[in-house]
């Protein structure tokens, strides 16, 4: 059988589980969204690191394609004339350190030296061109050594002929790829085949090293690209994330616990009732109780049974007592009501029959059972008796007496049931002023047995018979018990030795099956029959 701690403990564990679950839920989920965004916006600012070094460089190779049409013109001048013009056009633009005039191949002007004449192929191998061309190479004239950015524009007839712009790069590297810790960790420009890395100079290849990976973006105005080396941006992403940890963490608790709160009912006991009631899992049994000379059924007592579909079968001591705990005894016992009432016709139609109905002490505040009787037993004007029977372990002296007087004007009866196991017996004789006393299952039990227990049986019924209060014994299991408690001159008797609880749709065939045959049929004598 189960114990109130068991089930108690078992809603709880349950609880436990889901809230937990849902805190590693949330944990997770916090966890993987941060780690997204977070690897989201990695990408995000390597490809805007990208994108703003080309634009930087777009931004000064755009004004040298401008002028380019312009200084084209001085192409086959004298030095002497063309090199002011050469000099405004370098003082104009500072990201431009010179600009040379090429005819015939032959470097013959330059804006920094004047009139030259240098075959352009021994500076630069891959000039003069017939196409316009980027190229990165070394100064080998003023700054010897440094990189330096070549744009070359030939004069549209003459492939040989041209103008030489060399871009003043290595100023502009340190403004376009220093690199953005701890996304970008190196940067490098990408011109014809040649590259060019920040803080390093030229190179002939880019490489990245292990666990990092190299994003290279295309400029779509100008022949270059931009690569960049770093760590992956999941690997950024997944190194961040115990940063990220406290927060997640107090957020899972955070739902945790709401969640907790939020399933303080669904995932408790009196949901549990509530849901049963709902669903109609509960059902009223009665127990008969016989007169203990004429073995008579002289009545029922109505038990409530519970099958629950999740738990199986919850017994009334599991059940009853949590439900008093949880102000859920009052619906089930409006409920053992308002079935009784439905199915009257189960019982004989006679007013010496009884009721009994187990009712808990605190039903009795504010006339409640009062106002309960009147809406479902009353209406059903039932000839039987009702009997209520509250029991000892309640705490009786709440009850109020007014209400037990008010219920003995209603024509209904009171039982103290348990008798003997309470604590202060004698004094609700007084205060309850009862019509039946019930002999606890445990001093039946002791009849024969346990001499101390069966001498509290003997003074309960000397009592009761003193008072005139009738006497019920119940949990009567054996012959000899039957027989001691009817010699005594207990009345009624209730126990598995005569029935066990049961539906009470099962009760007329059960007091049918038990009634003696009648004395005359077909006008013949037929002998009487021990009922047991
Ligand atoms: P109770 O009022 O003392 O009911 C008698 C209990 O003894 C019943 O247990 C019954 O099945 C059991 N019983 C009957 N004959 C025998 C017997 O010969 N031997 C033994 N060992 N037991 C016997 P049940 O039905 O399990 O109910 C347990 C308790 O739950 C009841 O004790 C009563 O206090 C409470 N209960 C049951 N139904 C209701 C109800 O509708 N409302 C309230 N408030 N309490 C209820
Ligand atoms: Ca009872
Ligand atoms: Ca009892």
């Amino acid at each position: 059988m189960q114990t109130a701690q068991r089930i108690i403990k078992g809603y709880r564990r349950r609880r436990f589980i889901v809230c937990a679950a849902m805190a590693v839920l949330v944990l997770f989920l916090t966890l993987s969204l941060r780690y997204v965004a977070e690897r989201n916006m990695n990408e995000h600012r390597m490809l805007a690191f990208n994108s703003r070094a080309i634009t930087t460089l777009e931004n000064v190779l755009a004004p040298l394609q401008d002028i380019s049409a312009d200084v084209l013109q001085l192409v086959g001048m004298s030095c002497d004339t063309a090199q002011l013009r050469l000099r405004e056009y370098v003082a104009r633009m500072q990201t431009l350190r010179a600009i040379a005039l090429v005819k015939d191949g032959v470097l013959y002007c330059s804006s920094i030296f004047g009139p030259r004449n240098i075959p352009l192929s021994l500076l630069q191998p891959r000039l003069p061109a017939p196409t316009p061309l980027l190229l990165l190479s070394i100064d080998r004239s003023l700054l010897k050594g440094s990189p330096i950015l070549i744009s070359w524009h030939p004069a549209q007839n003459a492939s040989h002929d041209g103008i030489m712009e060399v871009v003043n790069i290595e100023m502009l590297i340190e403004l376009m790829l220093e690199p953005e810790r701890p996304w970008v960790s190196r940067a490098v420009l990408n011109v014809a085949g040649t590259h060019l890395e920040y803080g390093k100079g030229l190179l002939a290849r880019v490489s990245a090293d292990s666990g990092e990976v190299l994003h290279e973006m295309a400029s779509e105005k100008f022949p270059f690209s931009i690569t960049t080396v770093g760590p992956s941006a999941s690997d950024l992403a997944l190194k961040n994330l115990p940063t990220q940890l406290p927060l997640a963490l107090i957020l899972s608790m955070l739902i945790g616990y709401i969640t907790w709160l939020a399933t303080a009912n669904r995932m408790s006991f009196s949901w549990e009732i509530n849901l049963g009631l709902a669903s109609r899992e509960f059902e009223v049994f009665c127990q008969p109780q016989l007169n203990s000379r004429s073995l008579e059924c002289v009545g029922v007592e109505l038990l409530l049974r519970w099958n629950n579909p999740r738990q199986g079968w919850i017994s009334p001591d599991v059940f009853i007592p949590l439900a008093e705990q949880q102000n859920l005894i009052a619906p089930l016992t409006r409920f053992v009501l308002d079935e009784t009432v439905r199915q009257l016709a189960m019982f004989p139609g006679s007013p010496d029959f009884h009721i009994g109905l187990n009712v808990a002490a605190s039903h009795f505040h504010n006339s409640e059972i009062i106002d309960d009787l009147r809406r479902y037993w009353f209406p059903a004007n039932a000839v039987q008796r009702l009997t209520l029977e509250l029991t000892e372990r309640d705490a009786l002296p709440e009850v109020d007496h007014r209400v037990v007087r008010d219920l003995h004007r209603l024509g209904v009866e009171l039982a103290i049931d348990d008798f003997g196991t309470g604590q202060s017996s004698l004094a609700y004789l007084e205060t309850l002023n009862p019509d039946v006393l019930k002999i606890d299952k445990s001093f039946t039990a002791a009849i024969g047995t346990d001499a101390v227990n069966s001498t509290v049986t003997d003074i309960i019924i000397a009592l009761a018979q003193r008072l005139g209060i009738d006497l019920v014994a119940e949990g009567v299991e054996t012959p000899q018990q039957a027989e001691y408690l009817r010699r005594h001159g207990v009345d009624v008797l209730q126990g598995y030795l005569f029935a066990r609880p049961m539906p009470l749709k099962e009760f007329p065939r059960w007091l049918e099956g038990r009634r003696p045959p009648p004395s005359h049929h077909n006008d013949h004598v037929i002998p009487a029959i021990p009922l047991r």
